[in-house]
């Protein structure tokens, strides 16, 4: 499948940029623990898409482990570890609530995508991808019509279950960005 003529970029945030942490959140930026060169990955990326966003469920705020306010200063520390490395994130948007709010934000509903076109009009689905570590990242964005890249940390790489829903694999963030790197840089 050929991608380069995507001008859209959804990331999931954990499992993507950062390591998860098995059964628990990231509550601050002491747990933040980069994926190899996930940052490189941003640096390519911000070359070739216009719009670049995060899309991530947090129900940790809804369970009362932590804050908004934890969220956002994490959040202020990662983005700031991004630009410094050339990279470019265009807005972070977080669903805080618990699951059994049924909300209209939890991946994979589409609330977010949604809330990015609100923000970044000029943005089409059909010339998106979400690139994510779970079959919710995927299904939030095969029902927009966004194209879906599926990122197997564990080398779990493409079940028959996971390829219904991507339409492409890769064991890293940093393999999808080579897909985007330029002579140039
Ligand atoms: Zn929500």
């Amino acid at each position: 499948m050929d991608f380069h003529n995507l001008k859209y970029l959804f990331l999931d945030r954990d499992g993507v940029l950062n390591r998860r942490i098995p059964d628990d959140y990231v509550r601050s930026f002491a747990q933040w623990e980069w994926l190899p060169k996930a940052k490189e990955a941003l640096s390519i990326l911000a070359v070739h898409f216009e719009v670049i966003v995060i899309t991530s469920n947090q129900q940790g705020v809804g369970k009362g482990l932590f804050t908004t306010e934890d969220l956002l200063l994490l959040t202020d520390f990662f983005l700031l570890e991004i630009h410094e490395y050339g990279g470019r994130i265009d807005k972070v948007y977080y669903c805080t609530h618990l699951k059994k709010e049924e909300c209209a934000c939890r991946k994979p509903r589409t609330g977010m995508a949604f809330m990015a076109v609100r923000d970044f009009p000029q943005l089409d689905f059909s010339s998106s991808i979400m690139v994510g570590d779970t079959i919710s990242d995927m299904e939030f964005g095969k029902k927009c019509g966004m194209k879906t890249a599926y990122i197997a940390t564990e080398k779990t790489l493409c079940l028959e279950e996971k390829e219904k829903w991507a339409d492409a694999c890769f064991d890293s963030l940093y393999a999808f960005a080579l897909l985007f790197q330029t002579n140039s840089l």
